[in-house]
C-alpha cells in the first residue's frame, strides 16, 4: 500500500503525516506538494525541514532570510508579469535539490502564480470561486493522480483536522465516487484535537512564521483571495509592505480587466454588497486605528487544495 500525503506546507498536514506514518509503519509513505510559486519563504523551509524530520533524514534547508524577494520591484506591466525571475530561479533550484535529498516528495508546479492565473482568466477569485487553487493545485494533483496512481493500492491522506471534518467528508465522498480512497488521519485522534504546534516544538521544528505573525493559514505567503476583513486587518498590521503589494496587484489587475474587481466586499451604509479594494480598506484602517475584528489565528490550511465545491462555476469573464 502506498499512502500519499497531500501537503500545502501547513502544520496540520505535517502532523497528519506523522500520525499516519506511526499508524502504518510498513506502508510506503509519499508526499505531494502543489506549489503556487507564491508561498512564503518560510513555508518552503518548513515543508522541507518537516519532511526531512518525518523521514529521519538530515538535509540542508535554506532559512527564510536566504530566499530572494518574491515580489517584482519597480513598476511593471501586469500583461507581461511572470513573477520575480530571481525568486522563480531560486525555487527551481530548491526543487532540483529536493528531488535528490527527498525523493519521496513529488513537488508539482503548474508554472504560474495566482496573479498570472487571474490575469489570464481575466477573473479575480473571491471567497467562493478560486481559479488559483483550482488550476494551480486541484487540477495539477488530479492529473498526477490519474496518470500515476493505482486506486487498488494507493491512499491519499489530507491534513484536515477534527474541527473541519465536514470538509473531509465532502471530499471523501466525491473521491470515493471516482474510485479513490481519501483519508484524514487527524480526525478522531487526540493528536488532531491537540493540534500540531506542541508536536513541532517537541521535534525542534520552528512553526512557520506566518502562524507566528497571527495568520490563520500558511498558504500563498499570507495573501489569499478567499480571506476576509479580519485576515487583511492582520496583514495590514503585521506585514504592511506585503499588504501594499497586494493592493498594488489588485489595482493593476482591475485596470487590466477593465472592471473594479476586488477580493473584499463591503455592506457599509446601505447593507448592499459592493466591492471593497485593499486600497480603500487600508485607508479605512488608517483612519480608524482602533478597529478590531474577531479573528482566531490557527493551524488550519485555507482548504483550497481540496475544496471542489464551486469548481463548476464560471471562472473567467467572457470576452
Ligand atoms: S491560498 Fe488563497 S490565493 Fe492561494 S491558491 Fe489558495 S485560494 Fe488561491
Amino acid at each position: 500500500m502506498t499512502r500519499h500525503h497531500l501537503t500545502s506546507g501547513g502544520a496540520g498536514s505535517w502532523l497528519a503525516a506523522k500520525v499516519d506514518m506511526a499508524k502504518h509503519p510498513t506502508d510506503r509513505h509519499r508526499f505531494m506538494f502543489a506549489d503556487t510559486l507564491y508561498e512564503d519563504a518560510d513555508c518552503y523551509r518548513f515543508l522541507l525541514e518537516g519532511l526531512a524530520h518525518l523521514l529521519g533524514r538530515k538535509i540542508d534547508v535554506p532559512a527564510a532570510v536566504d530566499f530572494p524577494d518574491y515580489r517584482v520591484s519597480g513598476d511593471f506591466d501586469i500583461a507581461t508579469y511572470a513573477g520575480n525571475p530571481e525568486w522563480r530561479a531560486f525555487l527551481a533550484n530548491l526543487r532540483a535539490e529536493a528531488a535528490s535529498s527527498l525523493p519521496e516528495l513529488t513537488w508539482l508546479v503548474e508554472g504560474r502564480d495566482p496573479w498570472e492565473v487571474f490575469r489570464d482568466r481575466k477573473f479575480l477569485g473571491n471567497s467562493r470561486i478560486d481559479p488559483c487553487s483550482k488550476i494551480l493545485k486541484r487540477e495539477v494533483l488530479d492529473a498526477w493522480r490519474e496518470a500515476n496512481a493505482d486506486a487498488s493500492t494507493d491512499v491519499f491522506c489530507i491534513g484536515i483536522g477534527p474541527h473541519e471534518s465536514h470538509r473531509y467528508h465532502r471530499l471523501a465522498e466525491r473521491m470515493a465516487a471516482a474510485g479513490w480512497r481519501y483519508e484524514a488521519p487527524l480526525i478522531g485522534t487526540w493528536q488532531g484535537e491537540l493540534g500540531p504546534f506542541g508536536y513541532l516544538a517537541d521535534a525542534g521544528i520552528e512553526r512557520p512564521r506566518l502562524y507566528r505573525k497571527g495568520y490563520i493559514h500558511n498558504n500563498c505567503g499570507g495573501f489569499c483571495i478567499k480571506a476576509g476583513h479580519a485576515h487583511y486587518h492582520n496583514r495590514f498590521a503585521v506585514d504592511p509592505e506585503r499588504y501594499e503589494y497586494d493592493a498594488m496587484m489588485e489595482r493593476k489587475l482591475a485596470e487590466f480587466i477593465g472592471k473594479p474587481v476586488t477580493m473584499l466586499t463591503d455592506r457599509q451604509g446601505d447593507n448592499v454588497k459592493k466591492p471593497l479594494s485593499l486600497d480603500a480598506f487600508g485607508a479605512r484602517l488608517r483612519a480608524n486605528p482602533q478597529m478590531s475584528f474577531d479573528y482566531e489565528p490557527g493551524a488550519s490550511g485555507c482548504g483550497c487544495m481540496v475544496d471542489f465545491a464551486n469548481d463548476n462555476e464560471p471562472m473567467e469573464i467572457a470576452a
